[in-house]
């Protein structure tokens, strides 16, 4: 589980996050949906440790990691720009964090082909990533998130360069790997259709602050107000 307690990030005198109390529990997935400049990819940089906090903690199966450095607190995160290395094979590109903290190789080579067999990439192992579709990439950058084994996975507008057709496939494709997996899932979005389909709970966000968390059906159902109904595209 993830907890969020008065969470706050301040710039100058911008809060970009402000005061968000957010209960994320195991093995669920979190959707963090709002417009641009909400706060999103600041709220998951903090849970991830890239920054630190104004004020507040954060919680990791109950241990306070506010202060903790990104590698401590054990998660995996998948971005947009999700960096790969041009010259570095797939199957490199994949395995490469589990190099740097040094795991053994029969335990890689388990590892890889483990995780290319659920992606469907096992073929492609040996090409370059230039020689990869986008919804191929997308899957390197996924399989990356899968050999590390991490229990919490981070992803911040991970579909956001796909065409629609790939986004709706690679949609269904994270949901099932986060509950195959029984990940804990904090996904970023400011697409209302990938929020309601993906989550177990929506957190829409409005300057900073949690508007409404609730699930997709009852966002959808009961926007508590103006704001989220008209974000989510209903009447209140
Ligand atoms: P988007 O959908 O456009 O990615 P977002 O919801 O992810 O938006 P954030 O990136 O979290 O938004 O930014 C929230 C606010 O904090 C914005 O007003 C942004 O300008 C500001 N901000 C973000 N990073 C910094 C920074 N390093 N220094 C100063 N202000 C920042
Ligand atoms: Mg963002």
């Amino acid at each position: 589980s993830v907890e969020l307690v008065h969470l706050t990030k301040s710039w100058g005198g911008l809060k970009a996050v402000d005061s968000i109390s957010l209960s994320i529990p195991g093995g669920s997935f979190t959707v963090l949906l709002g417009p641009s400049g909400c706060g999103k990819s600041t709220t998951l940089r903090l849970i991830a440790g890239l920054e630190q906090a104004s004020a507040g903690q954060i919680l990791i199966g109950g241990k306070d990691v506010t202060f903790a450095s990104p590698t401590e607190r054990n998660l995996a995160m998948v971005f947009q720009n999700y960096a790969l290395f041009p010259h570095l094979s797939v199957a490199e590109n994949i395995l490469f964090g589990l190099k740097v903290r040094r795991v053994g190789r029969a335990e890689r080579d388990e590892r890889l082909k483990k995780a290319a067999d659920i992606l469907g990439i096992s073929a492609l192992l040996d090409r370059k990533p230039s020689q990869l579709s986008g919804g191929q990439q997308q899957r390197m950058a996924l399989g990356r998130a899968i050999v590390s084994q991490k229990p919490i996975c981070l992803m911040d507008e991970p579909l956001s360069n796909l065409d629609a057709k790939l986004r709706h496939e690679m949609r269904v494709e994270i949901r099932g790997l986060q509950q195959e997996l029984g990940l804990t899932m904090v996904y970023v979005t400011h697409d209302q259709t990938e929020a309601i389909t993906m989550a177990d709970q929506v957190v829409l966000l409005n300057n900073g602050q949690i508007e409404q968390a609730a699930t997709p059906h009852d966002l959808y159902t009961y926007p508590e107000t103006v704001f989220a109904a008209r974000f989510i595209g209903t009447p209140p």
